[in-house]
């Protein structure tokens, strides 16, 4: 991660091309005025943000030329679905205005197989205006909004995550997207609660995602689910519990019990292992060393695959140690 101050508002902040259930993934971070809310205990990403100053829209676009016109041909040819993140909420104008949001629909001709647009935001900035006029520049590509739920659990979503989304916000946005037909990716957080053990973290996980596949049920809503291991983000309120020594960031032994929980069940698992550079050292999930390696590569192709058999196949002595 670069230095905000030295960051140059013309590039974007990342970009790279990953599989995910879908198939290949285009992912672009912007670097925008990010989120305006900035309340999340867990959360650093405001730090690859121009927080209170402005990027203009001209700026921006510039960044999704960059983005675009960096991406080598064969790799365009491949990508099915293109994810944007502004480390705060995409369809929330006062940080990305629409004028660049409408640049970006224009420079997805570039990419002749796209199936999927993703937009990162919080739950409260979804209109319906806004969400037709995307879906009118989409072209019948399908759009998916991606939106942190975290846990179903409204204590620790509120109480300890401090993330300001009730659970009918969150419902009445799902039903606005499923009226839309538009689909739901909700991030989901392993262990978000230093009063949990990793055996509860299991069934505090799996719930929250046996929930969302309810939603989606019920509503005739297409649901997706993002999950994130917490890491101690620098800066973060967590960080405290963290040095207090009252925080254990989850196992990877743990978030393969989550999926197993899940196998048969028809909801779309991806596993997030990044950490944007923003864990502090020894802050991150982790088995006992020697499997680390092992377990994520396995993670992050079950991503791509949606195939739980490798899962099965994985052990380390470690796995049997609490
Ligand atoms: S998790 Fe999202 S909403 Fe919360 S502070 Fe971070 S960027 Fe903002
Ligand atoms: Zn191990």
């Amino acid at each position: 991660m670069k230095d905000r101050a030295a960051h140059d508002p013309r590039r974007p902040i990342d970009h790279h091309v990953q599989d995910t259930p879908q198939g290949r993934e285009l992912v672009l971070a912007l670097y925008t005025k990010g989120c305006q809310y900035r309340k999340c205990s867990f959360c650093a990403l405001p730090l690859l943000s121009a927080l209170d100053a402005d990027v203009s829209a001209a700026d921006i676009k510039a960044q999704i030329d960059a983005a675009v016109d960096s991406c080598p041909e064969a790799e365009r040819a491949a990508v099915r679905r293109v994810t944007v993140f502004n480390s705060g909420s995409t369809v929330d104008q006062r940080t990305l205005p629409t004028e660049a949001l409408w640049h970006l629909f224009e420079r997805l001709a570039a990419f002749p197989a796209l199936a999927e647009v993703c937009l990162d935001t919080r739950a409260e900035f979804v209109e319906d205006w806004e969400l037709e006029g995307i879906q009118a520049r989409l072209g019948g590509r399908r759009l998916t909004l991606a939106i942190g739920y975290e846990t179903a659990d409204e204590r620790i979503r509120n109480g300890v995550l401090n993330k300001g989304l009730s659970e009918e916000t969150f419902q009445k946005t799902a039903e606005l997207l499923a009226a839309k037909g538009v689909r739901l990716k909700a991030y989901v957080l392993v262990k978000p609660d230093a009063e949990l053990s990793e055996t509860e973290a299991v069934d505090e996980a799996a719930a929250t995602l046996e929930h969302l596949r309810a939603t989606g049920l019920r509503l005739g809503l297409e649901v997706e689910a993002h999950l994130n291991p917490t890491y101690v983000a620098r800066g973060s309120r967590l960080e405290e519990e963290f040095r207090a020594k009252e925080y254990r960031p989850p196992r990877l032994w743990s978030v393969v019990d989550i999926i197993l929980r899940m196998e048969g069940k028809g909801l779309p698992i991806h596993v997030g292992l990044r950490t944007e550079g923003l864990a502090v050292k020894g802050g991150t999930f982790r088995n006992c060393g020697r499997c680390d390696e092992r377990v994520a590569a396995a993670l992050r192709a079950f991503s791509g695959s949606q195939d739980y058999d490798p899962l099965k196949g994985l052990d380390c002595p470690c796995r049997r140690e609490t």
